[in-house]
């Protein structure tokens, strides 16, 4: 009698359970299998470990947990085993294995066009967005070539020649203040830019009015730290996704997203920088994967440069309370984590070279991938 009932009510269940299956089957060959929209997020020297720690001082749970599908990358650049964030992005915007420095440009320092330049060319909208200048190394790989990358006066001339539709970061200084005199803010007016230099605490009020390009100042020289008050990666890159799908409406859009500190609590050695960075990041994941999910269109993936700091859990750790350690005050070469949502994340499963993730996004976006390497 007992084994009736329980055949009986697994019988219930699993007929309620593959007509959730069934239901949910239309909405998924609709599907659409090639994405209009790639948000490509770089937690920068976000190892696993960042990434661990990150988890489980936030009640165990991450954004990061919501993507279906992970795979690893293979970091290294064309010099050196340990990459650095310069050859490490230029990997992902250009599809190439480059020497450490080097900011868009090839081995033999031959500038090579970007994924953004491309979809500029293609009649996308394209962003960047950053917590670091927006002139530093990961966002200055995907608009600027230059042969070393501590140039930021040289990288900010270079963002007056592609017509990126956004861009929000600090490093202001480095467009108005300039050695040569010239003010690249004025410059970007005059070719229609809205140019806003709001600071910290007004920027979740920012307007985004997406019937003009957009320059979004965040500070004067480098953001803040998280854990010393910075606070608008979530906000505007939720802001940030809404400006593109408008003016990206009819093809789509590019944009990049750093969370660029975790790195540079990697190298100060300094675990309570990581997590709030961690936490940070994670917090802008989320606004981006809301989106994402509503629309349906827009592959999100999230991936690191590098590893930073050699960092480590130690015994004796809790969920609360980390022991943690580091090997080094610079990059590792870890394998990095790649997570991947949307139309065309099932690519994104596997190990294979950074190079490939541009590889990967420029058949999604149908550009061919004239650009690879491998
Ligand atoms: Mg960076
Ligand atoms: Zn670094």
């Amino acid at each position: 009698m007992n084994r009736i009932i329980i055949f009986t009510l697994l019988g219930c269940l699993l007929w309620t359970g593959c007509e959730n299956a069934m239901s949910s089957n239309p909405s998924v060959d609709t599907t659409p299998q090639k994405p209009k929209n790639i948000i490509l997020m770089v937690g920068d020297g976000m190892g696993v470990s960042q990434i661990t720690a990150g988890l489980y001082t936030n009640n165990n749970q991450l954004n990061l947990e919501r993507f279906p599908y992970i795979g690893l990358h293979k970091s290294y650049a064309y010099d050196d085993l340990v990459t650095d964030s310069a050859a490490g992005a230029t990997a992902f915007s250009c599809g190439i294995k480059t020497y450490n420095g080097a900011i868009g440009v090839d081995k033999d320092t031959i500038p090579v066009e970007t994924i953004l330049e491309r979809a500029e060319k293609e009649g996308l909208a394209t962003g960047l967005v950053s917590t670091s200048t927006i002139t530093h190394a990961t966002p200055a790989s995907f608009i600027c070539h230059n042969k070393i990358r501590k140039q930021h006066e040289e990288n900010a001339a270079d963002f007056i020649k592609t017509d990126i539709d956004l861009f929000v970061g600090g490093g202001k200084n480095y467009f108005d203040l300039r050695e040569d005199d010239r003010n690249i803010s004025m410059e970007l007016k005059k070719k229609g830019y809205n140019v806003s230099d709001f600071f910290q605490e007004e920027t979740n009020d920012l307007v985004m009015d997406p019937s003009a390009p957009l320059a979004f100042f965040t500070a004067n020289t480098d953001p803040l730290a998280a854990q010393d008050g910075r606070d608008y990666l979530a906000g505007i890159s939720g802001k940030s996704v809404a400006f593109l799908a408008e003016r990206g409406k009819e093809k789509g859009f590019f944009l990049m997203i750093e969370g660029s500190q975790i790195d540079w609590g990697g190298h100060a050695n300094q675990s309570d920088w990581i997590v709030a960075e961690m936490h940070d990041f994670d917090k802008a994941i989320g606004q981006v994967l809301d989106f994402a999910e509503k629309d349906g269109e827009t592959l999100v993936i999230v991936t690191a440069d590098h590893e930073t700091g050699g960092y480590a859990i130690n015994k004796g750790s809790t969920m609360d309370s980390l022991e943690t350690a580091f090997t080094t005050d610079y990059h590792t070469a870890d394998l990095i984590p790649v997570f991947a949502y949307g139309p065309g994340a099932e690519d994104f499963s596997g190990i294979y070279e950074n190079t490939a993730i541009h590889a990967k996004m420029m058949e999604l976006f149908g550009f061919g991938a004239k650009n690879e390497s491998e």
